[in-house]
Protein backbone atom coordinates (compact mmCIF):
# COMPACT_ATOMS: atom_id res chain seq x y z
CA UNK A 1 0.00 0.00 0.00
CA UNK A 2 1.13 3.33 -0.36
CA UNK A 3 1.95 5.75 2.30
CA UNK A 4 -0.68 8.49 2.99
CA UNK A 5 -0.80 11.94 1.66
CA UNK A 6 0.33 15.10 3.11
CA UNK A 7 0.49 18.56 1.04
CA UNK A 8 1.05 21.94 3.10
CA UNK A 9 1.03 25.02 2.53
CA UNK A 10 2.39 28.98 2.82
CA UNK A 11 0.69 31.16 1.46
CA UNK A 12 1.67 34.47 1.61
CA UNK A 13 0.44 37.89 0.17
CA UNK A 14 2.98 39.81 -1.64
CA UNK A 15 2.34 43.27 0.19
CA UNK A 16 5.35 43.60 2.03
CA UNK A 17 8.67 41.88 2.94
CA UNK A 18 8.23 38.58 5.78
CA UNK A 19 7.57 39.52 9.41
CA UNK A 20 7.89 37.61 12.39
CA UNK A 21 4.22 36.70 12.48
CA UNK A 22 4.42 35.33 8.46
CA UNK A 23 7.43 33.55 9.40
CA UNK A 24 5.88 31.77 12.28
CA UNK A 25 2.81 31.08 9.77
CA UNK A 26 5.68 29.64 7.99
CA UNK A 27 7.71 27.62 10.21
CA UNK A 28 4.18 26.10 11.45
CA UNK A 29 3.43 24.76 8.14
CA UNK A 30 6.38 23.73 7.21
CA UNK A 31 6.89 21.96 10.69
CA UNK A 32 3.81 20.04 10.18
CA UNK A 33 4.78 18.94 6.71
CA UNK A 34 8.01 17.50 7.78
CA UNK A 35 7.09 16.04 11.09
CA UNK A 36 4.52 14.52 9.05
CA UNK A 37 7.10 12.99 6.78
CA UNK A 38 8.99 11.63 9.94
CA UNK A 39 5.70 9.70 10.69
CA UNK A 40 5.43 8.17 7.35
CA UNK A 41 3.62 10.51 4.84
CA UNK A 42 4.53 11.01 1.52
CA UNK A 43 4.47 14.65 2.37
CA UNK A 44 5.37 18.09 0.56
CA UNK A 45 5.53 21.54 1.80
CA UNK A 46 4.69 24.66 -1.19
CA UNK A 47 4.61 28.05 -1.41
CA UNK A 48 2.11 30.18 -3.04
CA UNK A 49 2.18 33.70 -3.86
CA UNK A 50 -1.13 34.87 -2.85
CA UNK A 51 -1.35 38.17 -5.54
CA UNK A 52 -4.85 37.98 -6.48
CA UNK A 53 -5.02 41.69 -4.79
CA UNK A 54 -2.61 43.12 -7.67
CA UNK A 55 -3.29 47.23 -6.07
CA UNK A 56 -1.95 45.75 -2.88
CA UNK A 57 0.35 43.18 -4.23
CA UNK A 58 3.80 43.43 -5.76
CA UNK A 59 5.99 41.04 -7.79
CA UNK A 60 9.09 42.03 -6.16
CA UNK A 61 7.93 41.80 -2.75
CA UNK A 62 7.02 38.00 -3.96
CA UNK A 63 10.32 37.78 -5.20
CA UNK A 64 11.64 39.09 -1.93
CA UNK A 65 9.52 36.34 0.08
CA UNK A 66 10.81 33.76 -1.93
CA UNK A 67 14.17 34.73 -1.11
CA UNK A 68 13.71 35.47 2.43
CA UNK A 69 12.37 31.91 2.87
CA UNK A 70 15.18 30.91 1.02
CA UNK A 71 17.54 32.21 3.28
CA UNK A 72 15.59 30.62 6.93
CA UNK A 73 15.79 27.18 5.39
CA UNK A 74 12.18 26.87 3.92
CA UNK A 75 12.33 26.06 0.47
CA UNK A 76 9.12 25.10 -1.69
CA UNK A 77 8.90 21.60 -2.84
CA UNK A 78 7.46 22.46 -6.16
CA UNK A 79 8.11 25.21 -8.06
CA UNK A 80 5.96 28.78 -6.16
CA UNK A 81 2.32 29.38 -7.76
CA UNK A 82 1.55 32.50 -8.14
CA UNK A 83 -2.42 33.25 -8.40
CA UNK A 84 -2.00 36.21 -10.42
CA UNK A 85 -1.04 33.73 -13.20
CA UNK A 86 -4.35 31.66 -12.50
CA UNK A 87 -7.35 34.09 -13.66
CA UNK A 88 -8.74 31.39 -16.35
CA UNK A 89 -9.45 28.67 -13.40
CA UNK A 90 -10.73 31.18 -11.20
CA UNK A 91 -13.21 32.26 -14.04
CA UNK A 92 -14.10 28.99 -14.90
CA UNK A 93 -15.01 27.93 -11.12
CA UNK A 94 -17.07 31.34 -11.00
CA UNK A 95 -19.12 30.74 -14.81
CA UNK A 96 -19.62 26.79 -13.29
CA UNK A 97 -21.63 28.01 -10.05
CA UNK A 98 -23.10 30.27 -11.88
CA UNK A 99 -24.53 27.58 -14.36
CA UNK A 100 -26.13 26.19 -11.20
CA UNK A 101 -27.33 29.32 -10.18
CA UNK A 102 -25.45 29.62 -7.27
CA UNK A 103 -24.10 32.79 -7.68
CA UNK A 104 -25.41 36.31 -8.43
CA UNK A 105 -24.35 39.48 -9.57
CA UNK A 106 -24.28 42.54 -7.43
CA UNK A 107 -24.43 46.38 -7.98
CA UNK A 108 -24.22 47.44 -3.90
CA UNK A 109 -21.63 50.20 -3.23
CA UNK A 110 -20.45 49.79 0.46
CA UNK A 111 -23.41 52.83 0.84
CA UNK A 112 -26.06 50.80 -0.13
CA UNK A 113 -24.76 48.07 2.07
CA UNK A 114 -24.92 50.36 5.25
CA UNK A 115 -28.07 52.32 4.36
CA UNK A 116 -29.70 48.60 3.95
CA UNK A 117 -28.66 47.87 7.31
CA UNK A 118 -29.61 51.59 8.76
CA UNK A 119 -33.06 50.79 7.09
CA UNK A 120 -33.35 47.87 8.97
CA UNK A 121 -32.95 49.78 12.42
CA UNK A 122 -29.36 48.62 12.77
CA UNK A 123 -27.45 52.18 13.45
CA UNK A 124 -24.08 51.93 14.83
CA UNK A 125 -21.97 49.29 13.12
CA UNK A 126 -18.36 48.30 12.02
CA UNK A 127 -18.83 47.95 7.97
CA UNK A 128 -15.87 44.56 8.35
CA UNK A 129 -18.73 42.68 10.82
CA UNK A 130 -21.57 43.14 8.47
CA UNK A 131 -23.55 40.45 6.41
CA UNK A 132 -24.34 41.23 3.15
CA UNK A 133 -28.53 41.91 3.59
CA UNK A 134 -29.03 40.04 0.17
CA UNK A 135 -30.48 43.01 -1.43
CA UNK A 136 -29.34 42.14 -5.16
CA UNK A 137 -30.75 38.59 -4.34
CA UNK A 138 -34.17 39.65 -4.91
CA UNK A 139 -33.42 41.64 -7.67
CA UNK A 140 -34.37 40.38 -11.42
CA UNK A 141 -32.12 43.43 -12.70
CA UNK A 142 -28.92 44.20 -11.13
CA UNK A 143 -27.42 47.29 -12.83
CA UNK A 144 -24.30 48.49 -13.09
CA UNK A 145 -22.83 44.69 -11.99
CA UNK A 146 -19.98 45.62 -9.30
CA UNK A 147 -19.42 42.11 -7.92
CA UNK A 148 -20.60 38.72 -7.96
CA UNK A 149 -21.47 36.97 -4.38
CA UNK A 150 -21.73 33.39 -3.72
CA UNK A 151 -25.96 32.74 -2.94
CA UNK A 152 -25.24 31.12 0.85
CA UNK A 153 -28.69 30.34 1.41
CA UNK A 154 -28.92 27.97 -1.44
CA UNK A 155 -25.42 26.54 -1.12
CA UNK A 156 -25.40 26.09 2.53
CA UNK A 157 -28.97 23.87 2.37
CA UNK A 158 -29.30 21.53 3.70
CA UNK A 159 -26.49 22.22 6.21
CA UNK A 160 -27.66 25.29 7.78
CA UNK A 161 -24.38 25.33 9.55
CA UNK A 162 -20.65 24.85 8.99
CA UNK A 163 -19.34 22.36 11.22
CA UNK A 164 -16.13 21.61 11.74
CA UNK A 165 -12.74 20.02 14.15
CA UNK A 166 -9.48 22.65 14.11
CA UNK A 167 -6.84 20.92 15.30
CA UNK A 168 -6.24 23.58 18.61
CA UNK A 169 -9.15 24.60 18.52
CA UNK A 170 -11.92 22.22 18.63
CA UNK A 171 -14.77 22.48 17.16
CA UNK A 172 -16.27 25.10 15.21
CA UNK A 173 -19.57 26.25 13.69
CA UNK A 174 -20.55 28.60 11.94
CA UNK A 175 -24.11 29.82 10.21
CA UNK A 176 -22.78 31.35 7.21
CA UNK A 177 -25.67 32.94 5.67
CA UNK A 178 -26.42 34.76 8.83
CA UNK A 179 -23.20 35.07 10.29
CA UNK A 180 -21.41 36.93 6.88
CA UNK A 181 -24.23 36.54 3.99
CA UNK A 182 -23.57 36.41 0.38
CA UNK A 183 -19.96 36.97 0.27
CA UNK A 184 -17.66 38.04 -2.94
CA UNK A 185 -16.57 35.82 -5.21
CA UNK A 186 -15.52 38.82 -7.99
CA UNK A 187 -15.01 42.11 -6.30
CA UNK A 188 -16.25 44.81 -7.71
CA UNK A 189 -12.61 46.18 -8.54
CA UNK A 190 -12.67 42.75 -11.11
CA UNK A 191 -9.93 40.63 -8.75
CA UNK A 192 -10.79 37.45 -7.29
CA UNK A 193 -11.83 37.13 -4.13
CA UNK A 194 -9.33 35.72 -1.38
CA UNK A 195 -11.97 32.93 -1.05
CA UNK A 196 -12.47 31.51 -4.08
CA UNK A 197 -9.13 31.82 -5.07
CA UNK A 198 -7.75 30.28 -2.27
CA UNK A 199 -10.07 27.43 -2.48
CA UNK A 200 -9.98 26.48 -5.70
CA UNK A 201 -5.78 26.89 -5.59
CA UNK A 202 -6.21 24.36 -2.65
CA UNK A 203 -7.92 21.59 -4.07
CA UNK A 204 -6.13 21.96 -7.44
CA UNK A 205 -2.40 21.48 -5.62
CA UNK A 206 -4.05 18.63 -3.49
CA UNK A 207 -3.29 20.86 -0.16
CA UNK A 208 -4.43 18.20 2.37
CA UNK A 209 -3.16 19.95 5.70
CA UNK A 210 -3.89 23.88 6.18
CA UNK A 211 -1.52 25.21 9.09
CA UNK A 212 -1.81 28.88 9.18
CA UNK A 213 -2.42 32.11 11.86
CA UNK A 214 -5.42 31.92 13.91
CA UNK A 215 -6.86 35.68 11.91
CA UNK A 216 -7.81 33.47 9.51
CA UNK A 217 -10.04 30.76 11.79
CA UNK A 218 -12.83 33.13 10.80
CA UNK A 219 -12.74 32.60 7.07
CA UNK A 220 -12.64 28.79 7.38
CA UNK A 221 -16.70 28.03 7.56
CA UNK A 222 -16.84 30.15 3.97
CA UNK A 223 -13.92 27.94 2.54
CA UNK A 224 -15.24 24.79 3.40
CA UNK A 225 -18.88 25.73 2.15
CA UNK A 226 -16.97 26.77 -0.87
CA UNK A 227 -15.18 23.04 -0.95
CA UNK A 228 -18.61 21.51 -0.34
CA UNK A 229 -20.41 23.03 -3.17
CA UNK A 230 -16.86 22.39 -5.47
CA UNK A 231 -16.91 19.27 -4.73
CA UNK A 232 -13.71 19.45 -3.49
CA UNK A 233 -12.22 17.31 -0.13
CA UNK A 234 -11.49 18.95 2.74
CA UNK A 235 -8.22 19.44 4.09
CA UNK A 236 -7.60 19.28 8.17
CA UNK A 237 -6.56 22.71 9.78
CA UNK A 238 -4.82 24.07 12.34
CA UNK A 239 -5.07 27.55 13.13
CA UNK A 240 -1.91 28.88 14.82
CA UNK A 241 -2.11 31.42 17.73
CA UNK A 242 -1.54 34.98 16.45
CA UNK A 243 2.28 36.55 17.33
CA UNK A 244 1.84 39.18 18.86
CA UNK A 245 4.00 42.36 19.75
CA UNK A 246 4.86 44.86 23.03
CA UNK A 247 1.41 45.67 23.06
CA UNK A 248 -0.69 42.71 22.55
CA UNK A 249 -1.45 43.69 18.62
CA UNK A 250 -1.21 41.27 15.88
CA UNK A 251 1.92 41.34 14.39
CA UNK A 252 1.19 42.34 10.73
CA UNK A 253 2.11 45.01 7.90
CA UNK A 254 -0.61 47.23 8.74
CA UNK A 255 0.65 47.13 12.40
CA UNK A 256 4.14 48.67 10.81
CA UNK A 257 5.59 44.67 11.75
CA UNK A 258 9.35 45.40 10.79
CA UNK A 259 10.74 42.98 8.06
CA UNK A 260 13.09 40.03 9.71
CA UNK A 261 16.38 40.28 9.06
CA UNK A 262 17.26 37.37 7.13
CA UNK A 263 21.01 37.26 7.45
CA UNK A 264 20.46 36.41 11.03
CA UNK A 265 18.43 33.27 10.21
CA UNK A 266 19.00 31.17 13.42
CA UNK A 267 18.15 34.44 15.53
CA UNK A 268 14.85 35.07 13.36
CA UNK A 269 13.61 30.83 13.48
CA UNK A 270 14.37 31.44 17.43
CA UNK A 271 12.05 34.16 17.49
CA UNK A 272 9.45 32.04 15.46
CA UNK A 273 9.84 28.79 17.35
CA UNK A 274 9.37 30.41 20.69
CA UNK A 275 6.26 31.81 19.96
CA UNK A 276 5.25 28.50 18.78
CA UNK A 277 6.02 26.98 22.26
CA UNK A 278 9.00 25.52 20.86
CA UNK A 279 12.81 25.22 22.56
CA UNK A 280 14.96 27.28 21.75
CA UNK A 281 17.82 27.28 25.15
CA UNK A 282 19.33 24.17 23.67
CA UNK A 283 20.51 26.10 20.58
CA UNK A 284 23.70 28.06 20.55
CA UNK A 285 25.73 30.48 17.74
CA UNK A 286 27.53 27.13 16.52
CA UNK A 287 24.25 25.61 15.52
CA UNK A 288 23.04 25.57 12.06
CA UNK A 289 19.52 27.19 10.73
CA UNK A 290 19.13 23.50 9.45
CA UNK A 291 20.04 22.03 13.19
CA UNK A 292 16.99 23.86 14.30
CA UNK A 293 14.78 23.10 12.49
CA UNK A 294 15.53 19.26 13.09
CA UNK A 295 15.48 19.11 16.47
CA UNK A 296 12.08 21.23 15.92
CA UNK A 297 10.75 18.73 13.90
CA UNK A 298 10.82 16.13 16.80
CA UNK A 299 9.34 18.64 19.17
CA UNK A 300 6.41 19.81 17.08
CA UNK A 301 4.06 16.43 17.06
CA UNK A 302 4.11 16.45 21.10
CA UNK A 303 2.82 20.17 20.80
CA UNK A 304 0.36 19.53 17.34
CA UNK A 305 -0.26 15.60 17.34
CA UNK A 306 -1.28 14.91 13.68
CA UNK A 307 -4.75 14.32 13.33
CA UNK A 308 -5.21 10.34 13.54
CA UNK A 309 -5.42 8.66 9.58
CA UNK A 310 -8.54 9.26 7.49
CA UNK A 311 -9.90 11.62 10.67
N1 LIG B 1 -2.66 35.06 1.91
C1 LIG B 1 -3.18 35.00 3.23
C2 LIG B 1 -2.46 35.96 4.15
O1 LIG B 1 -1.34 36.35 3.86
C3 LIG B 1 -3.06 33.63 3.87
C4 LIG B 1 -3.95 32.65 3.22
C5 LIG B 1 -4.07 31.29 3.90
O2 LIG B 1 -3.12 30.82 4.54
O3 LIG B 1 -5.14 30.71 3.72
O4 LIG B 1 -2.97 36.32 5.17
Amino acid sequence: ISPPRYIGRFAPSPTGPLHLGSVVAALASWLDARAAQAQGFASQWLVRIEDVDTQRSRAEFGRYILAQLEALGLQSDAPPQWQSTRHRIYQQTLDALRQRSLTYPCSCSRKDIEQAWAARGMQRFRFETLAYPGTCAQRTQVSPVRAWRLHTAKAQAPDAIIAWEDRRRGLQQQDVASAVGDFVLLRADGMWSYQLACVVDDALQGVTHIVRGEDLLDNTARQILLQKILHHPQPSYLHIPLALDGRGEKLSKSNGAPSIDAKQPLVVLCQAAERLGLPTSNLGPSHRPSDALQSWVHAWPQRYPLPSRGA
